[in-house]
């Protein structure tokens, strides 16, 4: 089912004061200005095809299955306390739609073929692991960042952390696809210092097609961010060869970025790796993901000029 941010905001609720996290990365030099700590939260409102993280989609904790380990000995069937587990030609399988996360599967598997992504935190444990760091932020300029899956989707579990930061004098970041409602995004950046906003395609319909939804109102907040907020903006583009690199939509992908955002906005152009594909597997989504060769150096620099020759200044990578 897709998360539409009304469902995933009701099962937060529910949660009260904890967050969903899938990692806290250390050291990260990609997600803003100096060396930072990105923490990743689980849940997405968007299903873009090429999503190299779909492990962040759903917001409850998931099984990760190494099928290649998997002896078929039967023991997470036993364990599992929703009969979401059967043994199919001598490996297990899970019934994902029977599946509560519980990772009781993965506390008997003799071979570590069953391990469990994600996990119930409050934003004081996350706050304690960031903050003893604190002393390569200030000397590099960094900071903290959420990204995801999509921050705005657990917006309690994401002002609680960003607010402990900026009180402990961290400065804050937010990686997004821009889809909530205004009033979410609005409280949210509130404790954010800089933003970085991911431009998928420009045209509605393409988007639907390729992310589940249209863009309409992802343009609009960044417009609201820009005008109403004024909180610095980093534009994010994911190269994604066969559905957004063509000449036509990075052109206006500049174009709207310094119409409406002006020109001193800096540009990020993400190339494609081919890291998540085999991620698909693991999770058994059902069908294939799509198989996309990363674009060659030719078309990120030819790209990247057509960028800059809108007067944007242009980074190849994060
Ligand atoms: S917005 Fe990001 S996390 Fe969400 S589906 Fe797209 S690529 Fe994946
Ligand atoms: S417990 Fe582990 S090895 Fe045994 S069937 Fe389950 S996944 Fe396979």
């Amino acid at each position: 089912m897709l998360q539409t941010e009304d469902n995933i905001m009701d099962n937060n609720e529910t949660a009260a004061t904890k967050g969903v996290i899938f990692n806290i990365q250390t050291y990260s030099i990609h997600d803003g200005p100096g060396i930072r700590t990105t923490v990743f939260l689980k849940g997405c409102p968007l299903r873009c095809l090429w999503c190299q993280n779909p492990e962040s989609q759903v917001l409850q904790p998931e099984i990760f299955f190494d099928s290649e380990k998997c002896t078929g000995c039967g023991k997470c069937v036993q364990a599992c306390p929703n009969g979401a587990i059967e043994i199919c030609e001598g490996r297990s399988s899970t019934n994902r739609e029977l599946c509560q996360g519980t990772g009781k599967c993965t506390e008997v598997c003799p071979n570590e073929a069953r391990n469990l992504i994600g996990r119930y935190v409050t934003a004081g444990e996350v706050f304690k692991e960031v903050a003893a760091d604190s002393i390569f932020y200030q000397r590099s300029g960094g900071g903290v960042t959420l990204s995801g899956g999509e921050p705005l989707a657990q917006p309690q579990f994401a002002i609680n952390l960003l607010k402990l930061c900026k009180d402990g004098g961290i400065h804050t970041a937010i990686d997004t696809c821009g889809y909530a409602r205004w009033e979410t995004v609005k409280q949210v950046l509130e404790h954010v210092d800089l933003v970085l906003y991911d431009f998928k395609h420009m045209d509605p319909v393409e988007h639907e097609k390729y992310t589940g939804v249209s863009n309409d109102l992802i343009l609009d907040n960044v417009k609201k961010i820009h005008h109403d907020l004024s909180i610095p903006i980093i534009a994010r583009i994911p190269i994604i060869p066969g559905y957004n690199d063509s000449v036509e939509n990075i052109e206006a992908t500049a174009r709207f970025i310094t119409t409406e955002l002006g020109d001193a906005i800096s540009v990020h152009l993400l190339p494609y790796h081919k890291l998540g594909e085999s991620k698909y597997d693991s999770l058994e989504k059902v069908g294939n993901p799509v198989s996309i060769t990363p674009s060659s150096e030719e078309h990120m620099a030819e790209l990247k000029k057509i960028v800059e020759s809108f007067g944007l200044v242009v980074h190849t990578g994060g």
